[in-house]
C-alpha cells in the first residue's frame, strides 16, 4: 500500500491550520502542525513531509529564514510559501531562496488542493523514474537522471528540485524555444497561468547564477526576446 503522503503546516494563525488540517486530512494526507518557525524547521528535520505549506510571517523565525535554512541542509522538499496579498515582494524573495511555489492568502481550498498535488505530482514522478541515465546536453554539463545530480566540469551544482526539472526539460529539447507559459504548463504542471509566468524568470535567474560562468551573458539557456527561453543548441 502507498504511503500516506505527509504534509507539513508551518502556520501561526489557528485558524487557518484548523482548516488545512481538516481538508487535508479529508483529501487522505497526512499532517504535522507548527505554529512557529524553530518548531517547524525542527518538524522538517526529523519528520521529513512530502511537502511544506510555510507562513511568512511567524514567531521565533520567519518562513524565508526556515525555506533557506532547509536548503542549507541540502533537503529538497517541496516548499509552498503562504503569502499574504499585500506581501507581494515576499513572492520573489521566497522564490529566490528556494521555495518551489507560493499560493497568495486568502486562498480558495481548491486551489491550494491542486497546488499541493502538482508539487507532490513532480516529486514521484522525479523519484519513480527508474530509467537509468546520464542525459547528455551537448555541453560540459552533465545531467544524472538516476541521482538528480547535475554536474559541471566534474564539479557537483546543488540544484533545487524545480531548477532541476526546468534545466532537465529544457536540455531534453535543445534549440526549440518555450514560452513562460509553455514552462509554467509543461514544468510547473499548471493547468492555469495568470502573472504566475514571474516565476519562470525568477528561476531561470536563479538557475543561471548557478551553472552560467557569466549569468549576464549566459551560454546554457538562452533567452529569445519576446518569445521566451531555450538550451544551447551549440
Ligand atoms: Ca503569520
Amino acid at each position: 500500500m502507498e504511503q500516506k503522503k505527509s504534509i507539513l503546516i508551518v502556520e501561526d494563525e489557528k485558524n487557518i491550520v484548523d482548516i488545512l488540517r481538516f481538508n487535508l486530512q479529508r483529501e487522505g494526507y497526512g499532517t504535522l502542525e507548527a505554529y512557529d518557525g524553530e518548531t517547524g524547521l525542527a518538524l522538517a528535520r526529523e519528520r521529513h513531509p512530502d511537502i511544506i505549506l510555510l507562513d511568512v510571517m511567524l514567531p521565533k523565525m520567519n518562513g524565508f529564514d526556515v525555506c533557506r535554512a532547509l536548503r542549507q541542509d541540502g533537503d529538497n522538499v517541496p516548499v509552498l510559501i503562504l503569502t499574504a496579498r499585500e506581501e507581494e515582494a515576499d513572492k520573489v524573495l521566497g522564490l529566490e531562496i528556494g521555495a518551489d511555489d507560493y499560493i497568495t492568502k486568502p486562498f480558495s481550498m481548491r486551489e491550494l488542493m491542486a497546488r499541493v498535488k502538482a508539487n507532490i505530482r513532480r516529486t514521484s514522478m522525479l523519484h519513480g523514474d527508474t530509467a537509468a541515465s546520464t542525459m547528455d546536453t551537448g555541453t560540459d554539463l552533465i545531467i544524472n537522471t538516476d541521482t538528480y545530480q547535475v554536474t559541471k566540469a566534474g564539479r557537483v551544482i546543488g540544484l533545487t528540485q524545480r531548477e532541476y526539472e526546468l534545466l532537465t526539460f529544457l536540455a531534453s529539447h535543445p534549440g526549440k524555444v518555450y514560452s513562460r507559459i509553455d514552462l509554467m504548463e509543461q514544468v510547473w504542471n499548471y493547468g492555469y497561468v495568470g502573472d504566475d509566468v514571474r516565476t519562470v524568470d525568477v528561476t531561470v535567474r536563479r538557475l543561471r547564477e548557478k551553472i552560467e560562468d557569466d549569468p549576464a551573458a549566459p551560454a546554457y539557456i538562452l533567452t529569445r526576446r519576446g518569445v521566451g527561453y531555450y538550451f544551447t543548441a551549440e
